[in-house]
């Protein structure tokens, strides 16, 4: 496969270079050159589980990696998972796919339980003399799911930026608390547009990677612009697609819409991908937070930054700049000159606007505030017995909201365990409690709702990682750690 930057300047001739670069040189992101064509037929989806997708999707994208290999690579990642590797729940007239099963309990395991695998044969392949440094900003489920798929992998180096505002305790222990011999949690004084933007500066800082070139290291990026975060999420689309079709919920080549909690746009992009590869997707559900940029450029065509920031109860969501959304641009738009001047408005004028609306025709975004959240948790237990986290139920009601227009099936994306969120859960369900922990517990208790075994061990592991800085200090410190 061939990879081409959005802003149209750079090309790459192999997947393993993509993978190894992130972000590219005119600071565009990578896309396939060419996306296949993709469907399966009955006969096809019979026996296939959900390896199979992966190895039959992954392996065309990525169709420059020998496929001894990859197979390999893609079955070990899938079997860090539960048995059940994506349950899919039909909860009154939707359909929740539940990404949760994974080392660290969000969807964001799918991609970076694979993507270290992956660089590991870039590495092995390219002969590299240098270590490869992934460094990462995270708004709180990227950083665990990327430490523990690169924790110990030869060759490489992981240091986890996270805001010190708006992460659960659970996900600031999943952390700190690690103990591979290659990774680090630095904790950046600032919300999470603050690190990912002077983690941006960090990457284009040619002085900087000169420097650690010379130490023998490159860098390297596991946010959700890798195009190796990407490929894997759309597997997922297609799986509970077929599944739906193979349990009878939907006919081969019925038209069923997606519904997504979105914050860097990544998740929902990988619906977007899977729809233009011929997945029969209708429209994409864009569910937001009280921070509904999103929402309001899919409604008035303009991406305005200068707005206040909020910090929410679903903090995976709170992002005013979703990287992502360049490349769903350059797609939509077609043109990547025209790209290159909202870019550029954005970074100057921190606002852009779109004058074609017609690129939102299959896009639909909805947002809800905090209370709309707990209101949500707590309707859907009393009335399903089911529990959501903060994040999901807004999917899901986006989603309801969409059905009062659109009489069509939709698939909501089910991004976190609702124990990572615990304290939200609690609010809902009116448990009150001492303590995280206690808060598990009593959830559990409440619900029937089997808490994993491995959140204890989270919660009472030792502390390991515990440093605070300043975001002018990040290049400071990423040389200390090597
Ligand atoms: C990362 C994350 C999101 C947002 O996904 P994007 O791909 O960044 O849009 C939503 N929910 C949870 C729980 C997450 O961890």
């Amino acid at each position: 496969m061939r990879y081409v930057s959005t802003r149209g300047n750079s090309k790459l001739n192999s997947t393993f270079e993509t993978l190894l670069k992130g972000l590219s040189d005119d600071g565009g992101l990578y896309i396939p050159e060419k996306l296949p064509e993709m469907k399966f037929s009955n006969e096809e989806i019979e026996k296939f589980e959900y390896v199979d997708f992966a190895k039959k999707i992954i392996g065309t994208i990525f169709d420059d990696i020998d496929r001894e290999d990859l197979y390999r690579e893609i079955e070990s990642a899938y079997a860090t998972f539960e048995k059940d590797i994506l349950p899919i729940k039909k909860i009154s007239n939707k359909y929740v796919m539940e990404l949760y099963h994974g080392s660290t309990f969000a969807f964001k395991d799918f991609a970076l339980s694979l993507l270290p695998r992956l660089i590991k044969l870039a590495i092995k392949e390219k002969n590299l003399e240098e270590k490869i440094v992934v460094l990462t900003a995270t708004s709180g489920d990227t950083g665990s799911a990327a430490l523990y798929g690169f924790k110990d992998v030869e060759d490489t180096k992981i240091v986890v930026f996270y805001p010190t505002d708006g992460i659960s305790e659970i996900q600031r222990r999943q952390m700190t608390t690690i103990d591979g011999k290659n990774t680090y949690a630095i904790a950046i004084e600032g919300n999470f547009d603050d690190a990912q933007s002077a983690l941006k500066e960090i990457f284009n800082d040619e002085e900087f990677k000169r420097e650690l070139k010379d130490k023998k290291y490159i860098l390297s990026s596991a946010n959700s612009i890798n195009i190796g975060r990407l490929v894997p999420q759309i597997v997922y689309y297609y799986y509970s697609y077929y599944e739906l079709v193979k349990r009878g919920e939907i006919s081969n080549g019925e038209l069923i819409s997606v519904s997504v909690p979105t914050g860097n746009f990544g998740n929902i992009l990988a619906a977007y991908l899977a729809k233009k590869m011929g997945l029969p997707i209708k429209d994409l559900i864009c569910a937001s937070n009280k921070n509904n940029i999103l929402t309001d450029f899919i409604n008035t065509g303009v991406y305005d930054t200068n707005r206040e920031f909020y910090k929410t109860n679903s903090p995976s969501m709170d992002i005013l700049i979703s990287s992502n959304l360049e490349r769903f641009l350059y797609y939509k738009l077609g043109d990547s000159k025209l790209l290159v001047e909202l870019m550029k408005d954005l970074k100057e004028k921190g606002q852009y606007e779109v004058k074609d609306l017609e690129i939102f025709n299959d896009v639909y975004g909805y947002s809800f505030n905090d209370e709309e959240t707990i209101e949500g948790i707590k309707n859907s237990y009393d009335k399903d017995k089911y529990l959501m986290d903060t994040h999901t139920v807004i999917a899901y009601m986006a989603a309801e909201e969409y059905q009062k227009d659109n009489n069509i099936k939709v698939l909501v994306a089910s991004t976190a365990s609702p124990y990572k969120f615990s304290e939200s859960i609690a609010e809902a369900l009116n448990i009150q409690a001492n303590g995280e922990l206690e808060n598990l517990k009593e959830i559990e208790k409440n619900t029937g709702n089997k808490l994993p075994a491995r959140f204890e061990n989270i919660l009472q592991s030792e502390v390991t990682q515990n440093l605070v800085i300043e975001k002018s200090k990040m290049r400071s410190s990423i040389l200390e750690v090597l």
